[in-house]
């Protein structure tokens, strides 16, 4: 048993305030919606209460009083806790509710979360979304869904107060694979634009104007637009933690592995990834690869000159 697509959704709920959940559950509340919210640290909660937000004091309370719950956590345990646990938003939930999870999870768990979900006549969509903390401020995210076509059409009002292009990729659990793909190409291009810096650098070229150049030509990127000036200005806040990253990049693995694939790029970026959170950067952003890259050459990146 599926929602309608006319499912009523005046009442939103949103569980997971932090850089990313915080910019996105405002954009609905400016927009009018009557946002219920709850998230692990009230604290995060308070601007958004400012704004007019009601607090909740769990998932399932959040649930009770919406009729679609957005999830925008940290790790796929964290999923589970919010929407399967005896607090969570499933056990809140009336027929024809929909539960939308922003966070970057296991394909598999989406599709038991799809599973549970139908059981009680909700349904559940995967949404992982891509444009980091810049994206989710200015209202301009990629949002990678999966899950039942009618409840993605009938939350268009709401996906395009939050992203600029917004794709539905086919049955549960195909959102966060695509959002897979998304985390194999930026894995690979973190490593390149670490490395092209220590580069630009040893070889005493002025690194501005390196960006300058190579972001206008075929080696642009998003990561390096918006990364590249936070890596010169050493500045390695987060931004997309390490840690979150690491967790995307061993699904990938895992999947990978699943699938029979061999993808070495993927694995060598995990690798210097796992060394840079060993080296103390888990809580930083992820451009604070350059420091643990920055060390294999001797180079102490926060004190080189230039
Ligand atoms: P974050 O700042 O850690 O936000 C997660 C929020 O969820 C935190 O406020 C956290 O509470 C709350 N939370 C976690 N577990 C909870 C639980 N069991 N119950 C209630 N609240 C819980 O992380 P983020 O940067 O917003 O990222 C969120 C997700 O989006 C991650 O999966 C990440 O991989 C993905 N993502 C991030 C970016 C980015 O650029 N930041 C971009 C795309 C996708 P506390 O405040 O107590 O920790």
């Amino acid at each position: 048993m599926t929602a309608t697509p006319a499912a009523r959704m005046s009442r939103l709920g949103w569980i997971g305030l932090g850089v990313m959940g915080r910019s996105m559950c405002g954009h609905l509340l400016r927009a009018g919606f009557a946002v219920s919210v709850y998230s692990r640290t009230r604290a995060k909660a308070e601007p958004l209460i400012e704004q007019g937000a009601q607090w909740c004091d769990s998932p399932r309370e959040v649930a009770e009083v919406a009729d679609v719950v957005f999830t925008m956590v940290g790790f796929p345990d964290d999923v589970r806790q919010v929407i399967l646990g005896p607090d969570g938003a499933l056990a809140g939930s009336r027929p024809g509710m929909i539960i939308v999870d922003f966070t970057t999870s296991r394909p598999a768990l989406a599709q038991e979360i799809a599973a549970a979900a139908a059981q009680r006549g909700v349904t559940a969509l995967d949404a992982p979304v891509s444009g980091g903390d810049i994206g989710a401020r200015e209202a301009r995210l990629s949002i990678m869904v999966g899950g039942d076509r009618a409840a993605f059409d009938a939350l268009a009002p709401c996906w395009q107060l939050l992203g600029k292009t917004i794709v539905h990729h086919g049955p549960p659990g195909a959102g966060q694979h695509a959002k897979m793909v998304n985390q194999i190409l930026i894995a690979s291009n973190m490593v390149g634009l670490c490395e092209a810096l220590l580069y630009a650098y040893r070889a005493g070229l002025d690194p501005e104007k390196v960006l300058a150049s190579v972001g206008a030509g075929a080696a642009g990127s998003w990561s390096l637009s918006n990364l590249g000036p936070r890596i010169l200005a050493g500045d390695f806040a987060p931004g997309f933690y390490i840690e979150h990253f690491l967790k995307d990049l061993a699904i990938a693995l895992e999947e990978s592995r699943r699938m029979q694939l061999a993808l070495p790029g993927l694995a060598l970026a995990e690798q210097l990834y796992r060394a840079a959170a060993a080296q103390g950067c888990a809580r930083n952003g992820t451009q604070a690869l350059q420091l643990a890259l920055a060390r294999l050459s001797n180079i102490d990146w926060q004190r080189r000159n230039g």
